[in-house]
């Protein structure tokens, strides 16, 4: 079992599956993309295959493919079919932005996908056209109804973001009040690959839960679980629930149960430092999988408290992509 530094067990990885992305989303990075790794240095889908084999050994019971976007990296499937069959896995779930998953919709269900996270800033047209730099909102609006009525939990995400798409989370709100979809509205963080200029957080946690309570004043707070990154809520009478993460203010950490893995091996034991170390030498190495697990549960044993600890400790990867960090 991984069990860090503060008796945190760690039993959810989030593993990044390429740095690529179909979209170019203004808070995530530039117009022209980032400087994306060589293909040579992405982990292939058998040194992943054989290194979420060798986490579920160690205990993780809880994997979310992300990205870049998870669904143009090529023999994706295959991985998910591994690790559907994997028994020690409780939750399968996937972060996509929906443009490319409609073929797949029927196989992850076969496959007992648990959970979809789709990340959907807008829901005016011209708003996810701005934001996202390229014109796919029907797509993903269509792919959007057809998983809500698959047999996976669908969420939401939405990022706050100051002067774009405030004008939406109403419009967002009504959507959640339709359908049986749970809406998560996120502060943003400046990992952004240097795209914007990142002023203060106008937009943090209390502001938009506020804004929502001017509309909506009679919700109520839903149970979660200790190491649910979002705090949610429901009106009564709507299909939906929303939530809000505070993800820039991080007052999550204390519970944190996650570790990330980038499409290139790299270890990050909190969103908000750099990277602690590189598996894919070791997984192409030859050496047998002790020395994976070695380095694994040395990587967990020396984990900041949290995310203001690890920018000082580990230094600050603000102004990164999440498309390279594996969001
Ligand atoms: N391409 C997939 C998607 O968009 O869902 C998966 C990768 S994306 C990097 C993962 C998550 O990171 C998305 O939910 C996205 O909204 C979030 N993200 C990217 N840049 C962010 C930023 N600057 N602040 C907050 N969240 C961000
Ligand atoms: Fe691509 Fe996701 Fe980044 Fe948007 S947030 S550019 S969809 S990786």
């Amino acid at each position: 079992m991984l069990i860090d530094n503060h008796d945190r067990v760690i039993n959810y990885v989030r593993l990044a599956v390429t740095d690529r992305c179909n979209l170019r989303c203004n808070y995530c990075m530039p117009e022209e993309g980032i400087a994306f790794s060589k293909r040579n240095d992405l982990l292939s889908i058998s040194e992943m295959k054989r290194l979420c084999d060798i986490l579920i050994g160690q205990g993780v019971d809880k994997i979310r493919l992300t990205g870049g976007e998870p669904f143009v990296r090529k023999n994706l499937m295959q991985l998910l079919e591994h690790l559907a069959k994997q028994e020690g896995l409780r939750e399968l779930s996937i972060t996509t932005n929906a443009t490319l998953i409609g073929p797949y919709i029927k196989q992850l269900e076969d496959y007992g996908v648990n959970s979809i996270n789709v990340s959907l800033d807008a829901i005016q047209p011209e708003t996810f056209a701005r934001i996202t730099r390229r014109d796919y909102f029907e797509t993903v609006h269509e792919n959007l109804m057809r998983l809500i009525d698959s047999k996976m939990d669908v969420r939401v995400n939405f990022i706050v973001l100051e002067g774009q798409n405030e004008g939406d989370i109403y419009h967002m709100m009504e959507f959640q009040k339709a359908y049986p979809v749970r809406v998560r509205f996120l502060e943003e963080m400046p990992f952004n690959g240097g795209s914007r200029n990142f002023r203060k957080l106008k937009w943090n946690h209390k502001r938009i839960l506020d804004h929502i309570r001017e509309e909506y004043p009679g919700f109520e707070k839903l149970p979660a679980p200790l190491t649910s990154t979002s705090v949610n809520y429901k009106v009564q009478g709507h299909e939906g629930s929303f939530g809000i993460i505070p993800s820039f203010s991080r007052t999550f950490c204390g519970s944190c149960n996650r570790l990330r893995i980038t499409a290139t091996g790299d270890v990050i034991t909190c969103l908000y430092g750099k990277p602690v170390t590189n598996l894919r030498r070791l997984l192409r190495s030859g050496l047998d999988e002790t020395f994976v697990q070695e380095e694994l549960i040395s990587a967990v044993r020396s984990r900041a408290r949290d995310g203001f600890e690890a920018q000082e400790r580990f230094g600050s990867i603000f102004g990164s992509s999440m498309t390279s960090i594996g969001g």
